[in-house]
């Protein structure tokens, strides 16, 4: 921790896996004995970059920007970037951690990286956010390519951006390379099913939770934080498997809708119109109500979906959840609970699915979009969901049964961690001291 001075998530993330490992690192000295611990903790490569670019008043502005190529163990880096104000070294060096071993829980070949900037697109006009995007590429163009280094979306970073992010490694490379992103459009290269992959990957955990219950999505009550991708498609998926989802989010508030969201006009305020979860409740016509500031998880419900960010749900919101009923918790967020309260849902023997596995769908589809680019070929939809829906199976059993394996039945935390964990450290010890 001494040499990664104040990365707090970065120190939480690695926290969780070491702990997690600990039955593994008994069973198998060899992985000490390779050092293989130490060198998972240190990213192959970190680049920060000045991005300068000009706003519509003509201001210079000057953001910075990451990539963290952290392991290539099992394929390219493979991660994607956000754009938000937050961003500083700790919280791509967690992020690309992490996605190390959900790769290698998803059983596609990809490494794990993550990269974005403290830029904030909120309230920035089309111009601003393409100048931005163009001066961000600019500089990362010379470190991606589809055998090096393949980025996506994250928070902050959609379609929109991926388009113009894409526009400019073209113009700089004078390639089509249609493998060096992920996230693209539908007549670009881009895959079906890939938009809504992430958060439907999450309920489809959630049901494969329930599943070991004898009890799956159908007539449960969701809760859903956030409002941007995750969280949109995870509301869908649920609703299309007999749930009724009653809240989303974003960082001003949170809406409840006892009749469940209605998702056309929550995906034209947020999509179309990029406006504020407030205006759901203003034209919902006094179906919805809408609470300023507040923690969503006050709401009563049987399945939480955490889909905003990290550190959202708190040993507090975890108590509330429990006393009100809650069965199981799938993260769509990347390490949306606190250590406490992942801690207090597994005492209380919730179900709870850790984002390293319950949110790997979105990565998957990126791989499968890869897999579509390199053949120069486009699947339909029904095929992309299927092969989404098989991987999600897979990675939900072999955390249960990881978990069986290492003394821990039913903990998917220690499942997720240590199924990924042997995939990568067995790729590195072929590899050799790299
Ligand atoms: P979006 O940018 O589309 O949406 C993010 C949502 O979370 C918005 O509603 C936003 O509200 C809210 N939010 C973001 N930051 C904060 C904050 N600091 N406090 C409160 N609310 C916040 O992002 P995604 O839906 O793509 O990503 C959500 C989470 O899922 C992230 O943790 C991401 O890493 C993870 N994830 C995403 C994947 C994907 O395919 N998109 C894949 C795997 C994980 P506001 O507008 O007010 O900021």
């Amino acid at each position: 921790l001494h040499r990664n001075p104040g990365e707090t998530e970065f120190h939480q993330a690695v926290t969780e896996v070491l702990e997690a490992l600990e039955p593994v690192v008994d069973r198998h000295p060899e992985y000490v004995e390779h050092g293989i611990l130490r060198r998972m903790c240190e990213p192959e490569r970190q680049i920060i970059f000045r991005v300068p670019w000009v706003d519509d008043s003509g201001e210079v502005q000057i953001n910075r920007g990451f990539r963290v190529e952290f392991n290539s163990a099992l394929g390219p880096y493979k991660g994607g970037l956000r754009f938000h104000p937050s961003v500083y070294l700790g919280i791509i060096k967690f992020l690309g951690f992490e996605q190390v071993y959900k790769n290698a829980l998803t059983g596609m070949p990809i490494g794990g990286g993550k990269g974005g900037s403290d830029f904030n697109p909120a309230g920035r006009s089309d111009g601003e956010v393409m100048r931005f995007c163009q001066s961000f590429m600019t500089e990362l163009y010379r470190h991606i390519g589809e055998y090096t280094d393949v980025p996506a979306g994250d928070v902050g970073v959609g379609a929109r951006e991926i388009g113009y992010l894409f526009g400019q490694y073209k113009r700089l490379t004078n390639r089509f390379e249609a493998g060096v992103l992920t996230g693209k459009g539908l007549t670009w290269g881009g895959s079906l099913v890939r938009t809504e992959a992430t958060g439907y990957g999450a309920v489809m955990f959630a049901n494969s939770m329930l599943g070991t219950k004898g009890e799956s999505m159908d007539g449960q009550k969701v809760l859903i934080s956030g409002s941007g991708n995750v969280a949109i498609y995870a509301a869908a998926k649920a609703q299309s498997l007999g749930a009724t989802v009653v809240t989303a989010s974003d960082s001003s508030g949170y809406v409840v809708d006892e009749d469940g969201l209605d998702l056309d006009l929550l995906k034209q305020i947020k999509e179309v119109e990029r406006g504020r979860i407030s205006e759901y409740a203003q034209r919902r016509g006094g179906r919805s109500r809408y609470v300023e500031g507040g923690s969503v998880w006050d709401v009563p419900g049987t399945v939480a979906i955490p889909s905003a960010t990290q550190n959202e749900l708190d040993d507090a919101a975890a108590r509330t959840l429990i006393k009100n009923g809650v069965k199981a918790v799938s993260e769509g967020a990347n390490m949306p609970s606190t250590q406490k309260a992942t801690e207090l849902f597994l005492d209380a023997g919730i179900l709870f699915g850790p984002g390293k596995a319950a949110n790997a769908g979105g990565v998957a589809t990126s791989a499968l979009e890869m897999q579509q680019n390199a053949s120069r070929d486009s699947w339909t939809f029904d095929y992309t969901h299927d092969r989404l829906e098989a991987i999600m199976a897979d990675v939900h059993d072999r955390c249960m049964a990881t978990a069986d394996e290492y003394g821990a039945p039913g903990n998917y935390v220690v499942g997720a961690n240590i199924a990924g964990f042997l995939k990568v450290a067995d790729a590195m010890i072929a590899q050799g001291i790299v």
